[in-house]
């Protein structure tokens, strides 16, 4: 059961005016067939407060001020104190230097506040180049940068790196920079939400129930706590001074490269923050527009209307899962309100309201549930009817550590699937996992937090096991 959508937060519609068909809350014919496949307990019902809980989650902004609690909280105080500065790191670059110019600096000083931040300053004494005598009026009137603190990070032994990062309220985010195998990529795989309302079953982050959106800061903050985590670590290897060419000597990226929508959350249910994320993240960070990508799972009116509306020239990846409505609301429980034929139709129309712009798939494939030779020619199938002959991408199921189900087929299995739909015209590759040992996989992340019950203990590192399943599609 979700906890709810929480949300004190007001204002706006992150879902574009969502609305959800009608649902159908069981299904004996589904429960049944969920029951012959041994899912029976596992498959997630939809329920009419999954259906609200999702919806608040759309029309949500934040849900929580994400600005430091002052140490008097009580409600009277509370109701006598002005409202808190906003946070310089969701501030634009005019209006840093209209800030600069209010508290009588000249307007360049806003500019090196932005750049220094960008650069991954964390706090007001960590920024470049402006008097201390401003730095020391900012703080006395209560602004702060708002990057979230590094709670702990976890190192995988193929380089992948998860970081724990505590927002102001206290939730523990998780976000992961993986390093491409030849060292000159960096891809960072960001949060959206603070865990996830779509409870899709297979997936970690559904579990234990939703909190929040997540800030436009808080996501930005993500990349750049990611590159500076890199940064750190190529120093430390620098001053190590390991010799040339030895096996550790591979080079540790710092620049990021591309930037992913595959950690916790759906995207789709916070584009306020999200839609606003990606062009800062393209515009400020430097990241190509075609190089980041927004994974959904499907959010009625989002595909065809605002996505399709959003400038920028990101990738835009749907989570299938299913090539049958049947199997699909077995694994992905909104599916039942957000049928399989209206999903791929508004991806139709997406690609061409956006001018042309293709969607990939993704399929997580699960041993004996939907990675058959039948399942890959019913898939192809299914997207050629659509038209939508757009990339597959197969990642095989990441153990998500408790009891699950689920099990990721044999690789022979999973290249014979990958091998079926190509040969049925539909370009499909399988994903290698990375991360794996630290708990970093896609779908693996989850409230560390919650995980380990209310004491956040510092991460215990995976013993370097081979990382054996893919991760984020670098
Ligand atoms: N909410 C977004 C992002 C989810 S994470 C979405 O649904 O698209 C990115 C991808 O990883 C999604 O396709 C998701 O279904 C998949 N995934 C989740 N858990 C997984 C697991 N344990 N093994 C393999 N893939 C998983």
């Amino acid at each position: 059961m979700s906890n709810g959508a929480g949300g004190t937060g007001g204002g706006g519609n992150g879902g574009g005016g969502l609305r959800f068909s009608s649902t159908s809350t069981t299904s004996t014919a589904s429960e049944a067939a969920a029951s012959r496949a041994g899912l029976g307990q596992f498959e997630p019902a939809w329920t009419k407060e999954d259906e609200e809980a999702v919806k608040a989650a759309a029309a949500s902004s934040v849900a929580v001020p994400v600005f430091e609690s002052s140490s008097d909280s009580s409600p009277s105080s509370k109701a006598l104190q002005p409202p808190p500065p906003p946070l310089l790191l969701s501030m634009s670059a005019d209006e840093l230097k209209a800030l600069a110019v209010e508290h009588g600096e000249s307007a360049y000083r806003g500019t090196q506040v932005f750049d220094s931040i960008t650069k991954g300053a964390s706090t007001i004494e960590e920024i470049r180049g402006i008097p201390a005598g401003w730095k020391a009026k900012l703080s006395e009137k209560g602004f702060s940068v708002g990057r979230a603190a590094l709670h702990s990070s976890a190192l995988s032994g193929d380089g992948t790196q998860k970081l724990l990062l505590r927002l102001s309220d206290g939730h523990v985010v998780e976000t992961v920079g993986i390093p491409s195998r030849d060292g000159t990529r960096l891809t960072v795989c960001v949060s959206s939400q603070m865990r996830c309302p779509m409870r899709c079953s297979f997936c970690a982050t559904g579990k234990g129930g939703y909190a929040r959106n997540l800030t436009k800061a808080e996501i930005v903050g993500q990349v750049i706590a990611v590159r500076s985590a890199f940064e750190e670590r190529a120093r430390a290897k620098a001053a190590a001074s390991s010799p040339p060419n030895s096996s550790s000597s591979k080079l540790i990226p710092t620049r990021v490269s591309n930037v992913v929508f595959m950690g916790m959350g759906e995207p789709a249910l916070n584009l306020k923050a999200v839609l606003p994320a990606l062009r800062e993240i393209n515009s400020r960070l430097g990241v190509g527009a075609r190089r980041l990508t927004l994974s959904t799972v499907g959010v009625p009116n989002t595909i065809a209307t605002r996505l399709a509306a959003e400038n920028l020239q990101f990738t835009l990846a749907v989570s299938l899962h299913a090539p049958s409505q049947e199997l699909r609301e077995r694994l992905v429980p909104s599916a039942r309100a957000y049928p399989l034929d209206a999903l791929l139709n508004d991806c139709v129309a997406y690609f061409e309201a956006s001018g042309g712009r293709r969607v990939t798939f993704e399929y997580a494939l699960l041993s004996g549930v939907n990675d058959s030779q039948s399942h890959a020619a019913q898939l192809a199938r299914l997207l050629k009817r659509y038209d939508l002959r757009s990339h597959v991408n197969l990642i095989p199921f990441n153990p998500i550590g408790e009891l699950s189900p689920f099990a990721a087929p044999p690789r022979a299995v999973a290249a014979a699937f990958e091998a079926a739909l190509t040969a049925a015209g539909v370009p499909a590759s399988v994903r290698g996992a990375r991360g794996s040992d630290a708990s970093a996989a896609c779908g693996q992340l989850r409230n560390e937090h919650q995980k380990r019950g209310a004491a956040l203990e510092p991460l215990v590192l995976g013993g370097g096991g081979a990382a054996t399943v893919a991760t984020a599609l670098v």
